[in-house]
């Protein structure tokens, strides 16, 4: 039988609003992947009495608890010396977590307090999950078969200590299995359009796979689920998924866009650039936050005004009168430019209206490509200016992958 976990997040903000409790979701989301069923969560304040009531009660029936937050510095941070207490250890000296204090304040040429030293005073009665990345240690007991675990509430400190040190030991401790997932990523349609595409998918899935819908601005994801022994099943299933999906399938894999992008334009040894008006910029940015971006990313403009689009990309005067600055002419002449300036094989262009003033929330990307080849899109964007954004910098990613992979048509 898989294990059955309670997580309690500890601190008065949490009960205060002030902090969302971002840990126990986080950790809920890890716990099912690897097939342990989180069946509490409860958050107390840093209160004594509170925060063994909570752990007696999980006690009663849980294998597993985790426990975030309370193991800082100050004195509002009571979770250590009561689970000492509760578990009848005493505080001892950690040795390797004393000079990893130390070392800490010392590098980064800070003061040590003596509240910061007694970071390494640790229950005797706990095994230590040394924590690379700060300075409270995590703690592990064993109550009978049950196994109590407390980590800091800085959420990345608790996610390293989640992932480097507790995560294996989970899956070694119940044998558990963690899920198989496999992604297919669609554009182009709603949920519920594709919901009706996948209805005798849905029909003839396999026992033990499931189907769920992850949609995003201007995308949706399918995720299919299933236990390990289902691998075979479970290939078979995307196989037949992506052929339910073929006219709107963007790419297999639980990549995001920006990174899906970047292996198929390496892959072909393609570069671009880019001129983004309404998006400000938000495409580079996305394209830069993968790690070796610059294998295929040669730049881009935000030529913004008019004048920019004109005098500094070159785009020319009669199509701006024309056509008006967002207009498919000046999307193309936009990617055109901006492909010979940049010397890529592809360049990218955004212009648009991110919300309805005097304007119509209109936004047009064009694509130039090889051969003089051209593709454009004009979508309406119907929300507010920061989902526009990224609903356009999405619809842009998918265009260009779809563009890149299929070919240009004009
Ligand atoms: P603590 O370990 O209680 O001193 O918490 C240190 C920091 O982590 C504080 O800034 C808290 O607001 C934050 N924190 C604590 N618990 C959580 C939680 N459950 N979710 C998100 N942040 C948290
Ligand atoms: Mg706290």
């Amino acid at each position: 039988m898989s294990p059955q976990c309670c997580i309690i997040t500890i601190g008065d903000e949490l009960l205060m609003g002030q902090t969302i409790d971002t840990n126990s979701a986080w950790l809920a989301k890890e716990l099912n992947e690897i097939g342990i069923r989180v069946k509490h969560r409860v958050a107390v304040g840093d209160v004594a009495e509170d925060i063994k009531q909570s752990l007696h009660d999980a006690l009663s029936w849980a294998n597993l608890v985790i426990l975030t937050g309370g193991l800082g510095p100050t004195s509002d941070d009571i979770t250590k010396p009561l689970l000492c207490d509760f578990f009848g250890g005493k505080l001892i000296e950690h040795a390797a977590v004393k000079n990893h204090v130390i070392d800490f304040f010392q590098k980064r040429n800070r003061p040590i307090l003596d509240s910061n030293v007694a970071q390494a005073m640790v229950p005797d009665v706990c095994e230590v999950l040394f924590n690379n990345v700060g300075t409270a240690p995590g703690m592990l007991f064993h109550y009978g078969e049950t196994l109590v675990v407390s980590l800091p509430g800085v959420p990345f400190e608790m996610k390293f200590l989640f992932t480097e040190r507790l995560r294996e030991k989970l899956i070694q401790t119940w044998d558990v299995k963690p899920l198989l997932h496999r992604h297919i990523v669609t554009s182009g349609e709603g949920e519920s359009f594709v919901a009706e595409r996948l209805r005798d998918f849905e029909l003839q899935l396999p026992k033990g796979i499931k189907l769920a819908y992850l949609p995003d601005l201007s995308l949706v994801k399918l995720r299919l689920s299933a236990e390990a022994h289902l691998a075979n099943e479970l290939d078979y299933a995307q196989r037949l998924l992506s052929k339910y999906v073929a006219p709107i399938m963007v790419y297999a894999g639980d990549q995001k866009p920006e990174e899906a992008l970047k292996d198929l334009m390496v892959k072909h040894g393609l570069r671009l650039a880019l001129a983004e008006s309404c998006t400000g910029g938000h495409i580079a940015a996305r394209i830069t936050s993968v790690p070796g971006a610059s294998t295929y990313f040669n730049g881009g403009y935000v030529p913004y005004s008019v004048d920019a689009k004109e005098h500094v990309v070159g785009v020319s005067g009669n199509s701006l009168q024309q056509y008006t600055a967002v207009s498919e002419v000046v999307a193309h002449e936009l990617a055109v430019q901006t492909r010979s300036a940049f010397g890529s094989d592809y360049a990218l262009s955004v212009t648009g209206y991110l919300e309805k003033g005097d304007h119509a929330n209109e936004v047009w990307i064009g694509i130039a490509g090889p051969n003089n080849g051209f593709e454009s899109k004009k979508i309406t964007v119907p929300y507010d200016r920061e989902k526009n954004t990224i609903l356009v910098v999405n619809m842009a990613f998918t265009l260009l992958y779809n563009v890149v992979k299929l070919g240009l048509r004009k």
